[in-house]
C-alpha cells in the first residue's frame, strides 16, 4: 500500500491561469482547508515572474520542462532554470522514504469542466479517479499514460507522485466564481482520497468510464503559416462529447468539412484551447474506456 506523507499544491505554473493562484491565496489565509490527518500539506506559487506579467510563461512553457531528456527550445530559458530550482527546493527525495504528491492546478479555455489528469494507469491513480468520480459525478477523468513517468515533461511528474487538475472554460487572465468552486471541489476530493487511501479505508470504489488520450489534431497551414481550417462548429464547446466515424473535426475557411474520424468513435477535448494557438493544435482526442477497480 502506498502511504503519501506530503502533498504540495501548486498554482501559477502558468501565470495567467487564475483559479489556482486564488486558491493558493485562500489556503494561505486559512479560508480553504487543505489539512488532513495523515499527511502534511502546503501550497506554492510556481512561476512568480509569469504571474506578475499575467502571461502563460516568460520564455518557454514551464509545464513542458520536466522531462528527463533534454530537447529544449532555449537551453537556459527562465523556465528551464526555474525547473531546476523548483526540484532542488521543493521535491522530496524518495530514497529517504518520502512519498510526495504534487497537485498542479490549471485552467483551460476549453469547456472541460473539472478534469482530473492522471499520467499513470497504476492502481493508486485508477482508484483516485474512482473516488473523485464518486464524490463528483460531473468530473472528467483523463488518463495521459502513453509515456513513462520519466519521459513525462509535466511539472507534477517532478516528484514520485503527481496529478493535474484542469478546470474550464475560463479565459486566461480572468477569474470566475463557478470555476473556482469546481477546482476547490476537485482538489478537496483528491485530498480526501489520499487521506482515505492512507487510512486503508477505500472499500467501496466502483468501476467508471474514463478518457484515454490518443493524439492531438493539428490545424493545416498554408505556405505563409496561416491556418487553412478551424474547429468544426458542430463540436465547438463540446469537450468530451462523442464524435462518430465519418464525422468531421475541422472545417476549412471556405466551409469544406475535413479531417473525418476513422475510428468508431472519439472524444475531443482541449477544443480550441487558446494556449495552443502558437502550436496550431485544434484539439486533443481520447478513447472512452471502462476502468475496472480490482
Ligand atoms: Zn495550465
Amino acid at each position: 500500500m502506498i502511504k503519501i506523507n506530503n502533498v504540495l499544491i501548486l498554482a501559477g505554473t502558468h501565470g495567467n491561469e487564475l483559479s489556482g493562484i486564488y486558491i493558493d491565496k485562500l489556503i494561505r489565509e486559512n479560508v480553504y482547508n487543505v489539512q488532513r490527518s495523515t499527511f502534511t500539506s502546503s501550497s506554492k506559487l510556481v512561476n512568480l515572474k509569469a504571474i506578475e506579467c499575467a502571461t502563460r510563461y516568460i520564455e518557454t512553457d514551464l509545464n513542458r520542462e520536466f522531462s528527463s531528456k533534454e530537447n529544449d527550445e532555449i537551453a537556459n530559458s527562465h523556465e528551464k532554470l526555474l525547473s531546476h530550482k523548483f526540484i532542488a527546493e521543493n521535491v522530496q527525495q524518495d530514497d529517504q522514504g518520502n512519498n510526495q504528491l504534487l497537485i498542479d492546478l490549471h485552467n483551460t479555455t476549453s469547456n472541460m469542466g473539472a478534469t482530473l489528469i492522471l499520467l499513470s494507469n497504476d492502481p493508486f491513480y485508477k482508484k483516485m479517479g474512482a473516488y473523485v468520480k464518486q464524490q463528483m459525478p460531473e468530473a472528467n477523468i483523463l488518463f495521459e499514460d502513453e509515456k513513462s513517468w520519466e519521459k513525462q515533461a509535466y511539472l507534477c511528474t517532478a516528484a514520485k507522485f503527481g496529478v493535474m487538475i484542469e478546470v474550464g472554460a475560463q479565459a486566461h487572465g480572468s477569474l470566475q466564481h463557478s470555476t473556482l468552486l469546481l477546482m476547490q471541489k476537485m482538489l478537496s476530493a483528491v485530498l480526501d482520497y489520499v487521506e482515505q487511501s492512507n487510512l486503508n479505508e477505500l472499500d467501496s470504489l466502483k468501476d467508471y468510464d474514463a478518457f484515454y488520450f490518443t493524439e492531438e489534431v493539428a490545424i493545416p497551414l498554408d505556405q505563409d503559416g496561416l491556418r487553412n481550417a478551424m474547429v468544426h462548429p458542430a463540436i465547438c464547446g463540446k469537450d468530451f462529447e462523442v464524435v462518430k466515424q465519418g464525422e468531421p473535426l475541422l472545417i476549412t475557411l471556405q466551409g469544406e468539412e475535413i479531417v473525418r474520424v476513422d475510428a468508431p468513435e472519439t472524444y475531443p477535448h482541449f477544443i480550441n484551447e487558446s494556449a495552443y494557438c502558437k502550436k496550431h493544435i485544434a484539439m486533443a482526442l481520447a478513447d472512452k474506456r471502462l476502468v475496472v477497480i480490482e
